[in-house]
């Protein structure tokens, strides 16, 4: 990835001259039901307009990284009042993206001239224009987390004195209890279930991997909560690897890090979540390179997280890659189908349980299960997006409404259907072997239900013609070319031809 982590400010150091507070939407746009404003409707869909536009620019690692922390509070004289967790990433994202977020801004809606970034306060209401959005999940449980426990923000306990604010706060709801199991994360959750349930460390370091929105933070937070109902005296500490970083430096400035070592070294279970970001920094990382060693040496428990495996986590010293990978590496891989319906399914039932007049159909959670990607949090998403939509507006939620409202999100996933898939599904069709997509053989059998794949992969994925060869038994670009204008000749000439990849395109596309 090359995303790099900035230096970290430091509380104080900031030179932003802009107002804490966000000034208030007029009085008569917070009047909708349910404390929705009504206002809102409007902002929210340019904000998710601007959001697909930045996410599709910009790319899925900075959106999950940084845009989806951000929200959008309301338009004023020209003005977009975007909102973001922590000062940190405030002036993160002002300063790296602001620009091109302006101009995403631009082309929805030529009246916002101006972007005016503030940090969120933690007890304020989630940003009311993303109520919808598939990032406001995590906002709001920020929010929450640390609003409605002030006394317990920051896990760390006891011994780490003032250094015993390290930590981040937990979401109440990333439990255990709360965590669906399939076939794509079940190793991954026995681990963690595992070092929930022992008093000395099982493995250790467990390192957790896999693409954004998969669960990882949610099982990290899963063990200090079962840790803390269980062993309350044991002293869990859960930070991300940014936060690491912020802390460390901030230490480092004030020429006072031995209480911050001490702290971390106190604990009993350190969790450092996304550890992607420490690379690059030659003193972080050796900082926590020593705490790593500390901690193992003395029989506690580290449990990391990283997008990636250890061995692929470019920036980070070899010899800490491979110590990371010593203990126990546990990926969690894209969810299935059941997965996501299995997690649909429970928050369905949670949404009912607050709102006792939603209707939502089992076949709306089917819809989503089978047309939304595979990361959790956008499955997630989708479901809080429909539902707010339905309460707005107050309809009962179907298939139809929740494909018009998920438009954007639904155009996105399309672009994610695969090559493989493609084959397997045509394969299936046409009844021919799915080796036979990659083999030599010409005999018009195989070969036609070849070139509707090759003419669909073209359609529905973005690989380049030489890509698409290679993944057709190794064929030359050239042949794909001819593929592709063969099905549209016959598309034009043969309609029972035109009805077949009809078919199979509405099959590939749910
Ligand atoms: P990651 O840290 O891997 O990017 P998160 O742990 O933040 O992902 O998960 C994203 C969202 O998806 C969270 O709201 C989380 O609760 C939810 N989630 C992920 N996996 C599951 C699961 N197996 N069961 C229930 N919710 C899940
Ligand atoms: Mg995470």
């Amino acid at each position: 990835m090359s995303q790099q982590i900035p230096d970290a400010d430091v509380p104080g150091n900031s030179t932003d001259p802009s107002p804490q507070t966000v000034p208030p939407l007029p009085e008569d746009t917070r009047t909708g039901p349910g404390g929705i404003p009504v206002l809102a409707v409007e902002v929210s869909r340019q904000w998710a307009r601007v959001m697909t536009l930045l996410r599709k620019e910009l790319g899925e690692a900075t959106y999950q990284n940084w845009l989806c922390f951000v929200g959008c509070d309301g338009i004023e004289g020209g003005c977009a009042l975007l909102t973001a967790p922590s000062r940190f990433k405030r002036d993160w994202i002002r300063s790296h993206l602001g620009d091109q977020m302006l101009k995403a801004w631009n082309n929805v809606n030529g009246q916002v001239l101006r972007l005016d970034f503030h940090v969120r306060e933690a007890a304020s209401a989630p940003p009311a224009a993303n109520a919808g959005e598939s990032h406001s999940s995590r906002a709001p449980a920020e929010a929450r987390a640390s609003a409605s426990q002030p006394g317990s923000e920051y896990p760390a306990v006891g011994r780490a004195g003032q250094y015993g604010r390290i930590g981040a706060p937990l979401d109440p709801r990333f439990t255990f209890e709360d965590f669906v199991v399939g076939k794509s994360n079940e190793f991954a959750h026995a681990a963690a279930r595992r070092i929930a349930e022992s008093d000395a460390p099982p493995f250790n370091p467990l390192f957790l991997h896999g693409g954004v929105g998969l669960g990882k933070t949610h099982l990290m937070h899963a063990i200090a909560h079962a840790i803390r109902a269980r062993r309350p005296e044991r002293s869990v500490l859960y930070l991300s690897a940014e936060k690491f970083m912020y802390q460390f430096i901030k230490a480092l400035r004030d020429k006072d890090t031995m209480p911050f070592k001490e702290a971390l070294r106190s604990v009993d279970v350190l969790m450092v979540d996304d550890v992607q970001f420490i690379g690059g920094k030659g003193s972080t990382q050796e900082e926590f390179f020593h705490t790593f060693n500390a901690l193992i040496d003395h029989q506690k428990q580290l449990v990391i997280s990283a997008d990636r495996s250890p061995s692929d986590l470019d920036g980070i010293e070899e010899r800490i890659r491979s110590r990371l990978g010593w203990g126990l590496v546990a990926d969690i891989h894209p969810t299935d189908y059941e997965l996501r319906l299995g997690i649909l399914q429970g928050k369905a039932e949670l949404a009912r349980r607050q709102m006792p007049d939603l209707d939502i159909a089992e076949s709306v959670l089917e819809f989503l299960a089978h047309r939304i990607s595979s990361n959790v949090r956008d499955v997630e998403g989708a479901l809080t997006r429909v539902v707010a939509f339905a309460t707005l507006v107050r309809r009962p939620i179907t298939v139809d409404m929740a494909r018009e409202v998920l438009q954007d999100l639904l155009r996105a996933s399309e672009r994610r259907i695969t090559i493989d898939e493609i084959q397997r599904k045509a394969a299936e069709y046409f009844n021919i072997r799915l080796a036979d997509m990659l083999s030599a053989r010409r005999a018009r059998a195989v070969a036609r239900p070849r070139q509707v794949a090759m003419y669909l992969a073209k359609q529905l994925t973005a690989r380049s013609l030489p890509e698409i060869g290679r993944k057709f038994g190794g064929r030359d670009h050239t042949t794909v070319i001819h593929a592709v204008r063969r099905i549209e000749q016959l598309r034009e000439s043969d309609s029972a031809m035109n009805e077949d990849v009809e078919k199979l395109q509405r099959l590939l596309q749910g």
